[in-house]
């Protein structure tokens, strides 16, 4: 296989194939494998070359692909044979913006004539799954979008002209979303707004529980019982993160030499007995949301930093255990957040499919988590404001749960 791919990139070359770049093909590649996309749509197939590199991340993905040159489709049809992917790859001998394909898919991946982007897009949108992502590559088209470029022929400048077009109807679109990379030649990441949802991954504090704020009081509280302060610009750098996270902070940015631990076991109790005193608090709109996701037979599940004990004892006290299928913990992996593995597991617990799943998120962390394990995030900001890689990275942003739950409604 490695020789055919080799071979592959040498004919592109030597015939002037304008096959993926590497870093586009990696992105597209990572995209893929990341969020667990198994049916494939590409437009414009050339020799074949990205279709078989797509296949060969994994047995179950399909590419229904299309070409309209005959020397290019021939050439991909014999290098499907070799790499022995005729009954995963669908190589169909046509132009795209004639032939009828059928079916649904997770990905599209428009590859092919520039001038027609946006004809592509709109004749092959019916075919996406609503929680499906669209593809654009060569975007930038070496540089020459920029307005600021100077372009010379009259060709180019046209072309560059229907990019710039294509790029503008992908920004004003009222049903789309799109994300803009600038790796490769330029590549679009586009997905409907609309979306439906079956499976709901929470963090816990900060999010559901309004245990941050309280917590945050208390690193204060007990800083200064030991004569030191501790201020809150070190303390939001706490949030989300798992204790292990907490005291690499803490002893490379507190102004003391008192030992973490005896710190932050004073902070746990301080806590406890102020959730014993005074109840364990909801942020708002929590019950309204778990009770009618519950209503719609949505699978429900936590995943916290917090440790396993504490953490049910948290959803306990504040009365809402048992609308969740399953609790994950801090200590049930090895990395916290920003590390995919506690959303990957709360989403193997509940056994929904990433495009299908959703991230709940209030840190900057956990949304990088999420964005890592390849699934889609809503941040509900609460002490910390969003970073920019957090505006990038999640689906939406909203001010409380009251807000995700009407656009729940409103997306029924
Ligand atoms: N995805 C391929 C490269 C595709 S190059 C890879 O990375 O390996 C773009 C291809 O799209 C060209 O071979 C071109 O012939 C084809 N193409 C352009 N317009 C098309 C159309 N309307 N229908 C079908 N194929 C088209
Ligand atoms: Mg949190």
């Amino acid at each position: 296989m490695e020789d055919l791919i080799k071979r592959m990139e040498k004919y592109a070359v030597d015939f002037n194939i304008p096959i993926m770049q590497a870093e586009g093909m990696e992105f597209v590649l990572d995209f893929v494998n990341k969020h667990q996309i198994k049916r494939i749509l590409e437009i414009g197939a050339a020799i074949g070359y990205s279709s078989i590199r797509m296949c060969m991340l994994d047995d179950e993905i399909h590419v229904t692909t299309i070409e309209r040159d005959p020397t290019r489709y021939n050439e991909a049809v014999k290098n499907i044979k070799e790499a022995g992917f005729e009954n995963r790859i669908t190589l169909i001998h046509g132009d795209a913006l004639e032939y009828e394909i059928t079916g649904e898919y997770d990905f599209i991946f428009i590859d092919a004539a520039k001038a027609q982007y946006t004809k592509f897009f709109e004749r092959f949108v019916p075919n996406l799954n609503k929680n499906g992502y669209i593809i654009s590559d060569n975007l930038s088209f070496h540089g020459l979008v920029d307005p600021n470029a100077n372009v010379e022929s009259r060709n180019v400048r046209q072309l560059v002209r229907k990019i710039r077009n294509y790029i503008s109807y992908l920004e004003e679109n009222e049903t789309f979303k799109t994300t803009f990379y600038e790796l490769g030649d330029g590549i679009a990441v586009t997905e409907y707004k609309n979306k439906s949802f079956d499976g709901f991954i929470f963090d816990m504090d900060g999010l559901i529980i309004d245990s941050e704020s309280v917590s945050q009081k208390n690193w204060q509280k007990v800083a200064l019982r030991h004569g030191f302060e501790l201020p809150v610009e070190i303390t939001n750098k706490f949030l989300g993160r798992s204790a292990k996270d907490v005291q690499k902070i803490f002893e490379t940015e507190a102004n003391t030499d008192i030992d973490f631990w005896t710190i932050k076991n004073e902070v746990v109790n301080e806590n406890l007995k102020q959730f014993e005193k005074e109840g364990v608090k909801l942020m708002p709109g929590v019950r309204d949301l778990l009770e009618y996701l519950k209503s719609k037979n949505k699978r429900m599940v936590v995943a916290t930093s917090t440790y396993h004990d504490l953490a049910i004892d948290r959803l306990k006290m504040a009365g809402i255990y048992a609308y969740f299928d399953a609790v994950v913990t801090g200590d049930m992996v090895k990395n916290s957040k920003p590390d995919p593995e506690i959303f990957l597991l709360a989403r193997e617990k509940i056994g929904v499919s990433k495009l299908n799943s959703v991230v709940l998120e209030d840190s900057n962390s956990g949304i990088e988590a999420a964005h890592n394990a390849g699934i889609r995030s809503i941040m509900v900001p609460g002490i910390v404001s969003p970073s920019d890689e957090s505006k990038r990275n999640s689906f939406i942003i909203v001010d409380t749960l009251i807000d995700f739950k009407k656009y729940l409604e409103e997306n029924e």
